[in-house]
């Protein structure tokens, strides 16, 4: 056996394609794989299927896994056949190692794929040299194929939260089917025309906006108004994460104007009062202790409320939840504390769709989980500079797509 031979059977190229010669440069660093087909082969018609003879070819190159240090292309002459039925004209037929339209084999591809699960791009890219750019073509175009295959027909509840792209840039607005736990769809801005255009997604993969029954949402007006003119047989329940999100960020704030006053206790202190009271260490239980005779009343008392807040959602029923929810408001609107008062006011607006969650009991807990993956594969990669790519790459990350052959096929 010849090493050309061994290399096609490496490489997994069979008849009627064969590798027929390599060349390998070391000042260049590349291994150039060249690979033709037999003389006098027939192709299928791409349009028809029908066996039809070469008409030209065109030269192509596609860049394949390195081999250690080096960059290895496979070299080919695409043929172009002529079908022997005329209405399907002269064709340009498919490889079988790389995506019509592609530069990339399907295994260079397929490890792009597995790394930008976990790796951002741009370091992707360094290690392959390759342009981001390009890389994210193929993220992009494999999503949107295994995505065009999605069928959204049985979405009824659906969850949907709102992130930044980067810090202080443009909003991107995520939609999630909470049943099946994985992200729908998502769209930039955090506007009502967000919610069209997921219902024109949804209908594009044979969902139906009448069967929406539940949508879990913060309390943006703009979302409201949306749900309430599109989706209109959904009941609007304000949920526990974004709530808590809600009283957690109300508490930072008095604890970071507090801290300016007793910066010796609550210094870096932030996450003390994040933490659930059961997963504090000893010591830091000790910590906010100390606060109490060291006078650092005000976030002490935020702490207390949003404690309370939280102590809400242990309810066994609805009538529960309304008590609990009225003790805590009632202890808010007196509240010294503007934020806190202010805190009160938006949840006494928002009354009603914060207890429904002890109707339907949406289950909104894993949103806390997604976002999170979100949030680290943006910090990993230090925030998105196109908000499209954010959108792919959650996809990837929480829209459990699956990937098959299919995908692969030339469109
Ligand atoms: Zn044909």
């Amino acid at each position: 056996m010849q090493p050309e031979q061994l290399f096609g059977m490496a490489l997994g190229i069979v008849s009627p394609w064969e590798v027929k010669e390599i060349t390998f440069s070391k000042e260049s660093n590349r291994l150039d794989i060249y690979i033709d087909f037999q003389k006098g082969t027939q192709f299928p018609c791409p349009v028809c299927g029908k066996l039809s003879p070469v008409h030209d070819t065109t030269e192509k190159e596609w860049r394949h896994l390195n081999f250690f240090q080096y960059e290895a292309y496979l070299k080919a002459r695409v043929p172009r056949v002529i079908c022997p039925d005329s209405d399907c004209g002269v064709k340009q037929v498919s490889v079988p190692w790389a995506r019509s339209g592609s530069g990339f084999t399907l295994l260079f591809e397929a490890l792009v794929m597995t790394m930008a699960r976990d790796m951002p791009v741009n370091v992707i890219a360094r290690l392959l040299t390759v342009n981001d750019k390009r890389l994210w073509r193929i993220i992009t175009a494999y999503v949107d194929a295994a995505r065009s295959q999605e069928d959204f027909s049985q979405v009824s509840h659906i969850g949907i939260d709102e992130t930044s792209v980067r810090k202080g840039h443009k909003y991107v607005s995520f939609f999630f089917d909470l049943a099946r736990r994985k992200l729908l769809f998502g769209t930039e801005g955090k506007d009502h025309a967000t919610i069209s255009r997921f219902v024109s997604d949804l209908q594009t993969h044979g969902g139906k906006p009448e069967q929406i029954t539940d949508a879990a949402i913060d309390m943006s007006k703009a979302f409201i108004k949306g749900i309430q003119e599109q989706l209109p047989n959904a009941v609007i329940t304000f949920d526990k994460f974004h709530l808590i999100k809600l009283m957690n960020d109300a508490l930072a704030k008095v604890r970071a104007e507090e801290a300016r006053e007793f910066p010796e206790f609550l210094k870096k202190s932030r996450y003390l009062f994040l933490k659930n009271p059961e997963d504090l260490r000893p010591e830091e239980q000790e910590r906010l202790d100390s606060m109490i005779p060291s006078q650092c009343y005000k976030s002490i008392e935020a702490y207390i409320h949003k404690l309370n807040l939280q102590n809400v959602y242990f309810a066994q029923s609805r009538e529960e939840a309304t008590g609990l929810l009225h003790q805590w408001h009632k202890r808010a609107v007196s509240s010294a504390l503007a934020i806190i008062q202010k805190m009160a006011k938006t949840v006494k607006e928002h009354w009603d769709g914060i207890l429904s969650h002890f109707d339907n009991r949406l289950t909104t807990g894993f949103l806390e989980g997604i976002n999170s993956l979100i949030q680290s594969a943006k910090a990993r990669a230090r925030g998105y500079r196109n908000p499209q790519n954010m959108i792919t790459m959650a996809y990837l990350i929480a829209g459990k797509l699956s990937f098959n052959r299919k995908c692969h096929q030339p469109t």
